[in-house]
């Protein structure tokens, strides 16, 4: 243990020895999948409540209205949960954000729904890691940071959403105008690697759909008048991998369209993911698309119609975000707890909060692994070091040490 103030080691205390596991049994055992409209209702009355406990201004914001392009290539509004909004002392002089999601990628028919312990002090369950386990832990640190004296140098918003694991374009506005001016930012996804280890640059991420339009005709008549949808859009996948390199990956997931065999398609919707490693690669790569949009579309004799973007920027370290690793990890250092980071291939909240300009780790929450499978898990002795490690990072950016 290195040199805390007799503040700080109250304030640290005081987190670890927050109900955190059991708030994380409560939390877990409600259904809370992307999607499910009334789960995610249910989850966010249980947050507003938790939360309620810390002072300022509470509400639950009602979700921005969210487009996508169905297998008929029609566009649909898709609908989100509200997302939660506290704000806390915006007169302060620093101002800090907090950031999680309620929902988990476990639908509500999904087999995951129970926890079981799988040894003692393993916790296996939906989202005990990713990341109810991050939410207890966020709550815990504010609790201890204003049950403390130098809660007042600092205010600070949280944002909760219910759409991270869909890609958080219902709330990525909300999160947007939150950052604004922030002095850094916390982010309670599970810590990378299970032996706490962060997660720091992050590529971005975009999903594309592509809407081809041929023109039908006889496969035996006339197929020279017809325009295959479907072809076009291989070829368009195709193209679109050749963009592949140091930096960037291409990944044609799905296409959709076509009908009998005697019937040339005029339709085929073809689905991408892009990760770009920074913003530089996004930029280039969106004006590829473009280009290999148009090509195909005169060569093939079809209108393409692109959906979508990079709805995560890209993450890169900056010498802002070092110092406020740096920070953590020495926070770490004083309790006893090493923390190293390293690049990842995932995206989260986290990019969304950097392209803002803020400095931001993204992965305060539990340690624990295997998210996002059935074998999800929570090292639950990691809420009380965790809690410790954020409270006294908030203390110290509240005493003007970034
Ligand atoms: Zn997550």
């Amino acid at each position: 243990m290195g040199e805390l103030s007799n503040i700080e080691q109250s304030a640290v205390e005081r987190a670890a020895a927050e109900p955190m596991l059991d708030q994380v049994l409560e939390w877990s055992a409600l259904n809370s999948g992307s999607r499910n409209l009334p789960g995610l209702e249910r989850m966010a009355a249980v947050f507003a409540d938790a939360f309620s406990v810390l002072p300022g201004r509470l509400e639950l914001v009602d979700a921005a209205p969210v487009e996508a392009v169905d297998a008929e290539g029609r566009t649909i509004a898709i609908e989100h949960g509200r997302n939660l909004h506290l704000k806390v002392r915006p007169e302060a002089p620093s101002q800090l954000l907090f950031t999680g999601h309620m929902d988990t990628v476990f639908a509500l028919d999904h087999a995951f729904q129970q926890t079981r312990w799988l040894e003692d002090g393993v916790l296996n369950g939906p989202g005990v890691a990713d990341m109810k386990g991050g939410l207890a832990v966020m709550l815990a640190a504010l609790k201890a940071v204003e049950s403390n004296g130098m809660a007042d140098a600092i205010g600070y918003e949280v944002i909760i959403n219910s759409d991270e694991e869909v890609g958080s374009l219902g709330s990525a506005a909300l999160i947007a105008e939150a950052a604004r001016s922030k002095r850094a930012a916390l982010t309670y996804e599970p810590s990378a690697l299970p032996d706490g280890t962060l997660a720091a640059a992050r590529p971005g991420s975009g999903n594309f759909s592509f809407v081809v339009h041929g023109k039908s005709a006889h496969a035996g008549r006339n197929p020279e008048d017809g325009r295959n949808a479907i072809v076009a859009a291989a070829e368009l996948a195709l193209r679109l991998e050749g963009l592949i390199r140091d930096g960037l990956t291409v990944n044609s997931s799905r296409i959709e369209g076509g009908g009998p065999s005697n019937v040339v398609p005029d339709l085929a919707v073809l689905r991408v993911n892009m990760r770009p490693r920074t913003p530089e690669i996004e930029a280039e790569a969106k004006r590829q698309i473009e280009e290999i949009v148009a090509v195909v579309a005169v060569e093939r004799d079809v209108a393409i119609h692109a959906h979508g973007g990079f709805g995560r920027p890209p993450k890169p370290m900056t010498a802002e975000m070092e110092k406020l690793f740096g920070l953590v990890k020495q926070a770490g250092a004083d309790l006893g707890q090493q923390i190293g980071w390293k690049a990842t291939g995932g995206v989260c909240d986290g990019n969304n909060i950097a392209a803002c300009g803020v400095p931001v780790v993204d992965t305060m929450g539990v340690r624990g692994g295997k998210i996002h499978s059935m074998e999800e898990f929570l090292i639950t002795g990691s809420l009380g070091e965790r809690a410790a490690l954020s409270a006294l990072t908030i203390l110290r950016i509240a005493e003007g040490r970034l």
